[in-house]
């Protein structure tokens, strides 16, 4: 379905209706979105000015790891004659990297044709900050601010759907798009700090009282540059949030993790009950 005829059978230009039925079209696994404008995070408008000033919102696009890939994450010592993390991990990583761009180009094609300038970012390899290691724009970040889910202390996004299973992109577009709010008023993050315990490289850190989190990233790197990837933080993650059903089974969403979403989503729709 093109972008007239959605818009049309919808009736709401750009609001949620629009959201899903373009997420279905691409092909993506999650779509949010960040209505922009001058108010915006500073961090979000310096993203903005840098690669287009006209821009009124940003989409982050979400596509979900495979979960057997995900089983197969192992510490080092516990290879034996196994495969190592990276041997799947890593090509799994490009693979997505490629499916999530692709839709992400789709979709400016999709916006330009309607005559919205609209540019795809790289899901991997966006530069940083001149004189900073920080990159441009943060997508976890702008995926919290559409809702998508919550940070948690590892700094990785975790959803409702997948956990922490999902590679993000992002587009700015000129597309005067609705801010996607999430209903439900959970914090996906436990902190059960499963993931400052598991990481071998000491990268994670309990967050102080004024933090969210506490990351190095020069040390996870390091470390997941010497023995060839790592993701450790996430699949504990997944067990953590309830992602998983049982250790070597399926990463899916838990049936306990799905009545609190429910829960969560009633109280929200009806208020408390007497
Ligand atoms: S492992 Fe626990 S503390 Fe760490 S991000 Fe996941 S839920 Fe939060
Ligand atoms: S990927 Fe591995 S090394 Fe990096 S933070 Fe997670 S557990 Fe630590």
């Amino acid at each position: 379905m093109d972008l007239l005829t959605s818009l049309k059978m919808h009736n709401q230009p750009f609001g949620g209706a629009w959201v899903e039925q373009t997420r279905l079209d691409i092909g993506a696994d999650l779509m949010g979105v960040l209505a922009v404008d001058e108010h915006s995070h500073d961090d979000f408008l310096y993203a903005i000015k840098t690669f287009l000033p006209t821009a009124k919102a940003c989409v982050v696009l979400g596509m979900e790891y495979d979960s057997e890939i995900m089983n197969l994450i192992k510490r080092p010592d516990k290879y034996g004659a196994g495969p190592k993390t990276g041997d799947l991990l890593s090509p799994h990583v490009n693979q997505l990297n490629r499916v999530v761009d692709q839709a992400n180009y789709d979709l400016a094609r999709l916006l330009k044709k309607q005559g919205f300038r609209s540019i795809a970012l790289p899901s991997r390899g966006l530069p940083f900050r001149p004189g900073q290691m920080k990159a441009s724009l943060s997508y976890t970040h702008v995926a919290e601010a559409a809702g998508m889910g919550t940070i948690g202390t590892h700094s990785l996004l975790i959803t409702p759907e997948y956990g922490t299973r999902v590679r993000l992109t992002c587009l700015l577009t000129e597309a005067p798009l609705q801010t996607t709010n999430r209903i439900d008023p959970i914090d996906d993050c436990t902190h059960c700090l499963d993931c400052v315990k598991i990481c071998p490289a000491q990268a994670i850190s309990a967050p102080g009282t004024s933090e969210r989190y506490k990351v190095d990233g020069f040390r996870c790197k390091f470390y997941r540059d010497r023995v060839d990837n790592c993701g450790l933080c996430q699949k504990v993650c997944s067990y953590a949030t309830g992602h998983s059903e049982n250790q070597g089974g399926p990463l899916v969403a838990s049936s306990n993790f799905v009545e609190l979403v429910s829960a969560a989503h009633h109280q929200q729709q009806f208020g408390e009950e007497e």
